[in-house]
């Protein structure tokens, strides 16, 4: 895996301590994470992170396309560190947001006859493994 570093740099952004702590958590954490969870699971070990650098970053990373922002309706964005595009399968009880890497040649025979497809990105929604196993 190419380090985080290298990659900061060839977009031209200053590869500082704490940019490298939040990219490297995307890169390592594929659970589409908030800002408020990024920071929260930072903090313990990066006591001098703020909240605003957490959200600055991931706003910087995701213009140089580094991170995907995502939208599923919850009142905040999360963050993929996936950026190969691929669709989601959401929990419905836990809120989990799990990748589903699909081939395009399998979304493209949804598409009407004649048509050619460019990138999937599908919204799926369910349960998960753990919560349809759990008890009611
Ligand atoms: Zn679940
Ligand atoms: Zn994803």
């Amino acid at each position: 895996m190419i380090s985080s570093a290298v990659i900061l740099q060839n977009h031209h952004i200053r590869p500082s301590a704490q940019r490298l702590v939040i990219f490297d958590y995307l890169r390592e954490n594929k659970v589409h994470p908030s800002v408020d969870s990024i920071y929260q699971a930072l903090l313990p070990e990066h006591p001098g992170l703020s909240r605003t650098t957490v959200y600055n970053t991931l706003e910087l990373l995701a213009k140089c396309g580094l991170v995907v922002p995502l939208d599923f309706g919850e009142g905040y964005l999360r963050y993929d560190g996936e950026t190969i595009p691929h669709s989601h399968f959401q929990c419905e009880r836990c809120g989990a947001v799990i990748d589903i890497m699909e081939s395009p040649a399998e979304c493209e025979k949804m598409l009407p006859r004649g048509s050619s497809l460019s990138s999937a990105s599908l919204y799926l929604r369910g349960r998960c493994p753990k919560c349809n196993s759990a008890k009611p």
